[in-house]
């Protein structure tokens, strides 16, 4: 499942952040999300919530921004946030917004990100 392994990889980065730190306690983890990095927000939180049983950020507040899909127009020369069609959160389409080609260069929006985390240390009282 694609939500398993991106899940997998945000726990990872989280810890390895936390202990390169000396972290006691993830208090919060902020996970950037792409409009285009095809996954189901809902089953990746499920998911997160499952993986981070028993550890240290277990008790964290996970939160998701989403980063909008910029893209140049290889017709009208738009350079901005794309119009997505993404009832179907796997192949969401892509459109210019201008002049509603679908021959577009996808620039940003692809990939999920751990943009912040909070942590706790043995020395904070
Ligand atoms: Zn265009």
């Amino acid at each position: 499942m694609h939500e398993l392994s991106m899940a997998q990889g945000i726990i990872n980065a989280v810890l390895d952040t936390a202990e390169a730190n000396n972290a006691t306690e993830v208090n919060e983890v902020t996970v950037e999300v792409g409009r285009l990095a095809m996954i189901n927000p809902e089953q990746l939180q499920f998911i997160l919530g499952v993986l981070v049983e028993n550890t240290i950020i277990e008790d964290a507040e996970i939160k998701f921004e989403e980063i909008p899909a910029e893209i140049d127009c290889s017709d009208c020369n738009f350079h901005g946030d794309a119009i997505l069609d993404d009832s179907d959160h796997y192949a969401p389409i892509v459109r210019c917004p201008e002049c509603d080609s679908l021959n577009v260069e996808i620039l940003n929006g692809k990939d999920i990100v751990v943009k912040n985390i909070v942590i706790e240390k043995p020395d904070d009282s």
